[in-house]
């Protein structure tokens, strides 16, 4: 199943549109039908469709998801650990990314002026669907997965490697692509993740080589904060990182979702 936050574009202009009947606010949630959106009143839960439905082509798709938090873990992959000069982590190494971050299919990655070199990631994102916090030892998490998407976690390289700590290399805004559809049902030990930039492929990565599988993750992140219904976990990058100009295109693809593309442009003054 695919589903998706989206904008009607009839009202894209309004953030509140009004109806014959009630107010409505002006994004939606939606089930993926092959050419159709299904409009449903909440990602999490027992689904119910409100009865509406639109083409996808009068629609805009957006994050599919509001995070209260990105979780996301570094050095997931041998090689890209490698790649950076780091040694292979011990345990998971997980930092966060804020909420203001967040950016739908199609927006564009801004670049700071104050970084030199602003880098791709393209990852395989966990989407929460139901609270989550301090699992027992032996409880299966995969219930609490509502499904998968695309992530490209953009990182100001020079700032992360200055500061030591993540959080202003990892955190401008705009810097957390997400989207553009969760498909709740990945075969995740076959897929792979793939970016490309101005259509050349940068990055290829196999799921089934991460050196912490999805439920390590997310027991690991559970034992220090809840996690609720929508927030995003990221797995971490393959190897092949690298960086990102004005005018690029970048593409986060995995197989079974779908791509995950965004326009780059530098920030104006
Ligand atoms: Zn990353």
């Amino acid at each position: 199943m695919k589903l998706c936050r989206f904008q009607p574009l009839e009202f894209s202009a309004a953030l509140i549109t009004r109806d014959d009947t009630e107010l409505r606010p002006a994004t939606s949630y939606g089930l993926i039908e092959g050419e159709r959106v299904l409009e449903i009143r909440s990602l999490f839960g027992r689904m119910e469709f409100t009865g509406r439905d639109w083409s996808l082509q009068d629609v805009r798709l957006l994050a599919p998801v509001e995070p209260s938090k990105i979780v996301c873990v570094g050095r997931n992959y041998a090689e890209h650990a490698a790649e950076l000069g780091n040694e292979i982590p011990k345990e998971p190494l997980i930092f966060l990314k804020p909420p203001s971050s967040v950016i739908g299919p199609d927006e564009p990655i801004i670049l700071p002026s104050i970084s030199e070199r602003v880098d791709y990631e393209g990852e395989l994102a966990v989407v929460i669907g139901e609270r989550l916090h301090l699992p027992a030892e032996d409880e299966d998490l995969r219930r609490y997965i509502l499904g998968y998407t695309c992530l490209n976690d953009v990182t100001a390289r020079d700032i992360q490697k200055l500061d030591v700590q993540f959080t202003r290399g990892k955190s401008f805004d705009t810097f957390c692509p997400i989207g553009a559809v969760i498909e709740t049902q990945l075969d995740v030990v076959s897929a792979t993740v793939e970016t490309r930039v101005n259509g050349a492929c940068k990055q290829i990565g196999h799921i089934a080589d991460m050196l912490f599988p999805i439920e390590v993750i997310i027991r690991w992140i559970a034992r220090v904060m809840t996690l609720l219904p929508g927030d995003v976990i990221a797995t971490g990058t393959p190897p092949g990182v690298g960086p990102l100009a004005a005018g690029d295109v970048v593409e986060v693809t995995i197989g079974g979702i779908g791509t995950l593309r965004n326009p780059v442009a530098a920030e104006s003054d």
